[in-house]
């Protein structure tokens, strides 16, 4: 039996809890709170002590999705980065920039918030950008 103890953050909210993952026998089994980082200071929410819990999940998506016919189907993250791609360009020149927004996410780190925004001003040409967490 082997048991290791792995720090990291939470990854369900933008508050950056630092906790720690119990991994036995290569397999996540559990969560504690990082008792030093002073954004938490030993302490995890309810959503904290339980972000072990999709991992192992059946219904979890682990690839994207790309619709055809009204249909899902999984795919590779090429031809889905393809598939946004095109549609974007394509509402971009049919209809305008100011035609496609775009919302980011809380469980995303600040830095790729920063990009989603640059992203949306820079390679669309619109400011049409805002976060969950002001919903
Ligand atoms: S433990 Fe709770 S408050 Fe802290 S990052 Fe996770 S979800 Fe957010």
């Amino acid at each position: 039996m082997y048991y290791e103890c792995i720090p990291t953050t939470c990854t369900y909210c933008g508050c950056g809890c630092s906790v720690v993952l119990q991994v036995l026998d290569g397999h996540l089994v559990g969560v504690l709170p990082g008792k030093t980082n002073p954004v938490n200071e030993g302490s995890l929410c309810i959503k904290g002590w339980t972000s072990h819990e999709f991992v192992y999940r059946e219904k979890r998506l682990k690839n994207p999705l790309v619709k055809k016919d009204g249909v899902f189907f999984e795919t590779g993250w090429e031809e889905a980065l393809d598939t946004v791609a095109g549609k974007l360009k394509k509402i971009k020149e049919e209809s305008g920039a100011d035609s496609i927004a775009a919302l980011a996410s809380a469980k995303c780190t600040n830095e790729e918030n920063y990009l989603m925004q640059k992203l949306m001003r820079a390679a669309i040409g619109t400011n049409n950008i805002d976060h969950c967490a002001r919903l």
